[in-house]
């Protein structure tokens, strides 16, 4: 399918192909090839791109690939983590990948037990993920790949100070993918300081 020609393989190409899609859109297009490289990447794009599988699936093929590979994706708001999750969740479900997720506003308990029992790709919120941090629930030591998603809004959001502690948790060895809609100075410099020789995917 198109989607092998980018580098995935069958299940996943066939996941993809379950759940409708047929062709990749320009943002999947570009970034898939490279994230699979292992390089860092900034992407200007939108949601409703195609984001979400333009890292999703290429992530889930590293993982799946390499074993003991754990993944970071931080999301500004609790219906994005939602719907980045749940989207890890189905193209995943071919693999024995685990996919969890922190967010504020909840009580802690049911977090921390997942928490415990360990994952492969992590979803959250910046606030929440430093309490759990703070807290000792989990460690970010062993992040291989760390994605910051909608950056512009977690500037307007002011979340950025907790984004930059949080990254300064990861190891400096990550993969990092960047993907913001617009790139004000403050965006800018987040991204010369967290990424290393990214390419660059504008749609
Ligand atoms: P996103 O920009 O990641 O929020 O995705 C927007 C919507 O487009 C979601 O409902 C996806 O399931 C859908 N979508 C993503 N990629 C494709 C594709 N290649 N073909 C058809 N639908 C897609």
């Amino acid at each position: 399918t198109a989607f092998s020609a980018l580098g995935l393989s069958d299940a996943l190409a066939f996941a993809v192909q379950e759940m409708g899609y047929v062709q990749p859109t320009p943002i999947q297009a570009q970034s898939i090839p490279v994230v699979l490289t292992g390089r860092d990447l900034i992407g200007s794009a939108q949601t409703g791109t195609g984001k979400t599988a333009a890292f999703a699936l290429p992530i889930i093929q590293r993982l799946a690939a390499h074993g003991n590979l754990r993944c970071l994706i931080l999301e500004p708001t609790r219906e994005l983590a939602l719907q980045v999750e749940e989207a890890f969740q189905k193209f995943a479900k071919f693999t024995d990948l685990r996919v969890t997720i922190v967010y504020g506003g909840v009580g802690y308990g049911k977090q921390n037990e997942d928490l415990r029992r360990g994952m492969d790709i992590l979803a959250a919120t910046p606030g929440r993920l430093l309490d759990h941090l703070e807290q000792g629930n989990c460690s970010l030591d062993k992040i291989d790949i760390l994605v910051l998603d909608e950056v512009d809004r977690m500037l307007d959001m002011g979340f950025l100070p907790d984004v930059r502690r949080i990254v300064q948790k990861t190891p400096a060895s990550r993969q990092t993918l960047f993907f913001t809609a617009t790139l004000p100075p403050e965006i800018a410099s987040l991204a010369s300081w967290a990424l290393r020789d990214p390419a660059t995917v504008e749609i």
